[in-house]
């Protein structure tokens, strides 16, 4: 079936057709032509994709890319712990809501939501708060589209022992991330962000000598990481409890048809094309981006809404979705911004017809 419109948010995404044919089919969850065939398949090459050292294993878990970093936070800091989020955005904001619901002791460091993080202000707390052991930072914080500088804040986490969290959510596959370097022990991404498959589950990659300490600490019985991760390693990639077998199946499709198109290195160009022609096409129509150019990943954008009276987003957007476009509104707390995601089956051609479509719309400027 044709798609109606292309999905310009950050996930889910729009998929190939391929992908989504490959859920045309049922698959028994304890056979092996579904745990051999297609979930150990997945998380080798999850592995593959992050690192070529043999120190990380990659654990699936149920559920939104959320329940994957609610799993982390709740199985791998011990009772002893103490967790540092870096905060500036709707993402970094959610991990310490987490923590909060889950009762673990909690440090943020709130940072504004144009601005990335220093190091500096990093190493400052943790000079000063010895209790803390792990810290999380979002790479790409999606509610503004920046791109966090975790190579600069890594090696002040390491340099303290502290464990060191990554929502990768969505940035993995798009970008070249070298884990083992900047020792990141924990990444978290989800199956509808960069590798272009639909939504269900999330996973995780982890150091595996940090991860197989964390036995009987989780704070929940779904969102068990360890357990999860000894059921895949013992029972060939059985999932402890029922796993969503079609989104699995289209999963396995896409990091198919990741590894066609050249790997992480081809995808991240490919993204990077979309994202400065969309930047170049969307200025030239008069639109200013809410970061500076040199903060922005190549996933989404966040553009600042027009100051005419007559603007409405809603307006703009149903405009933009006739025409085959769906656009992100905004979620930048202190600015009135809109959203575009260029992730997903998403091509340059298409952000060429995207901006001949947003020139068709600007209603606002009619008289
Ligand atoms: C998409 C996303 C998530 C997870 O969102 P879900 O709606 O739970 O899938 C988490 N962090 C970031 C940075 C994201 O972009």
């Amino acid at each position: 079936m044709e798609n109606p419109y292309l999905l310009l948010t950050p996930g889910p995404l729009s998929t190939s057709a391929s992908v989504r044919e490959a859920m045309l089919r049922d698959w028994c969850t304890w056979d092996d032509d579904y745990n051999l065939g297609v979930v150990e398949e997945i998380r080798s090459q999850l592995i593959k994709l992050a690192s070529d050292t043999e120190d990380y294993t990659a654990v699936l878990m149920q559920g939104s890319g959320t329940a994957s970093v609610e799993a982390t936070i709740g199985s791998v800091i011990s009772d002893e712990g103490k967790l540092l989020v870096i905060n500036n955005g709707a993402y970094g904001a959610r991990i310490a809501l987490i923590a909060e619901y889950l009762q673990i002791p909690l440090s943020v460091l709130k940072c504004d939501e144009v601005n990335p993080p220093t190091p500096e202000e990093v190493e400052q707390i943790l000079l000063e708060d010895k209790a803390i052991t792990h810290v999380a930072i979002v790479h790409c914080e999606t509610t503004t589209g920046m791109l966090n500088p975790i190579e600069a804040v890594a090696p002040v986490v390491k340099k303290h022992d502290c464990i060191l969290i990554i929502d990768a959510m969505s940035s993995f596959g798009g970008v070249p991330i070298d884990l083992a370097g900047l020792g990141i022990d924990f990444l978290i991404s989800s199956a509808n962000k960069c590798i272009q498959g639909v939504p269900g589950f999330g996973f995780v990659i982890a150091r595996r000598n940090v991860l197989s300490q964390c036995k009987g600490q989780a704070r929940s019985l779904t969102l068990d990481l360890y357990d999860q991760w000894q059921c895949m390693d013992k029972n060939h990639g059985k999932w402890r409890f029922t796993s969503p077998t079609h989104t699995v199946r289209a999963f396995h499709q896409a990091l198919a048809e990741l590894s066609e198109e050249g790997g992480i290195a081809a995808r991240h160009k490919r993204y990077c094309a979309n994202q400065s022609l969309l930047v170049q096409g969307m200025n030239e129509l008069g639109f200013k981006c809410l970061l500076d150019n040199k903060l922005h990943s190549p996933f989404i954008t966040s553009f600042r809404s027009p100051e005419h009276p007559d603007y409405e987003f809603r307006r703009f957007y149903e405009q933009l979705k006739a025409k085959g476009f769906v656009i992100y509104p905004g979620k930048v707390s202190e600015a009135d911004c809109f959203r575009i995601g260029n992730i997903g089956e998403v091509y340059p051609e298409d952000i060429g017809r995207l901006i001949k479509a947003v020139s068709e719309s600007m209603y606002w400027q009619e008289c």
